[in-house]
């Protein structure tokens, strides 16, 4: 199936690994040209080259730390200039501290606010804009299964990402007449850096070793390993893609069946 990405832009945020990363490789594959952002210069301007050369297109490679408005704009702005439309939007973003309830201070909160919320509202309505002007859009939320199931000692990512669903279920109401799309998708468990850093951080609370930890999490998968961050991407690339054109406001898990609720 084509997905239609020839001749189309995207912006993926949080980009330089990861499943950011997976993503913006997948949809350079599929035909788009992409803007891609993170903090890390050095390591942002590696994986502009490696999608550059894996899939030809053209790739903007901005600093930007996705908590700081400025950053958000300037980025927006760069690849409106550069491809001269946005048709897709991937907001992803670091994930937040782990720790329970009564370990969180006003600061981590406020922190956790502003890289996993407040990063998502800026970024949409700066490019809802862009969208409107050709004719509609798509934008995809990279969230956590956690939305369905809230996952022990990760109350910051709970409770932020449960909200953010609620602006993404708003939006897709809001945005439907000016034909912009727009979906959550739900991650289980990635090999990714985030959840070997999760794992050491059970492992040492636990004290046990991080074998252990990741041996008991891919045991409580259907599926029974955990899973590659490019599995995820062709996910975000369909539901990103002009080929998703009738499904919005929805909250897609993509977990190996991880999440037994119906
Ligand atoms: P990762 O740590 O492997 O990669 C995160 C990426 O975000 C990196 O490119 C990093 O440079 C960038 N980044 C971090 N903070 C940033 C900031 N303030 N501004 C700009 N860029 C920033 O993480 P990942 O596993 O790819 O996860 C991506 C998102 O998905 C996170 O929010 C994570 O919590 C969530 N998630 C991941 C999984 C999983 O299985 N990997 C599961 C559930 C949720």
């Amino acid at each position: 199936m084509d997905l239609g990405w020839t001749g189309k832009a995207a912006i993926v945020t949080a980009a330089s690994r990861g499943l950011g990363k997976a993503c913006a490789m997948r949809l350079a594959l599929e035909g788009a040209d992409v803007a891609i952002c993170a903090r890390d210069e050095a390591e942002l301007m590696r994986t502009a080259d490696e999608i550059r050369k894996a899939s030809g297109r053209d790739v903007l490679a901005m600093r930007a730390d996705v908590s700081q408005p400025g950053d958000i704009k300037a980025l927006v702005d760069a690849a409106a200039r550069r491809f001269g439309r946005i048709d897709a939007l991937i907001c992803n973003a670091g994930g937040p501290p782990s720790g329970a309830f009564m370990d969180m201070t006003d600061e981590h909160w406020e922190a956790a606010v502003q890289l996993n919320l407040m990063s998502v509202i800026r970024l949409i309505r700066e490019t809802v804009p862009h969208m409107q002007r050709i004719g509609g859009g798509r934008i995809v939320n990279i969230s956590s299964v956690a939305i369905k199931q809230p996952i022990p000692g990760l109350v910051l990512s709970n409770t932020l990402r449960a909200g953010l669903h609620g602006l993404v279920k708003t939006l897709a109401n809001e945005l439907a007449p000016a034909g912009i799309l727009v979906n959550t998708l739900c991650p289980g468990r990635f090999e990714t850096d985030r959840i070997l850093g999760l794992d050491r951080a059970s492992a040492e609370r636990e004290g046990i070793p991080v074998e252990e930890v990741r041996r008991r999490s891919e045991s409580s998968i259907p599926l029974g390993r955990s899973g590659d961050p490019e599995e995820f991407a062709r996910y975000a690339a369909f539901l990103a893609s002009p080929a998703n054109s009738y499904m919005t406001g929805q909250a897609i898990v993509v977990d190996g069946g991880q999440w037994r609720g119906v």
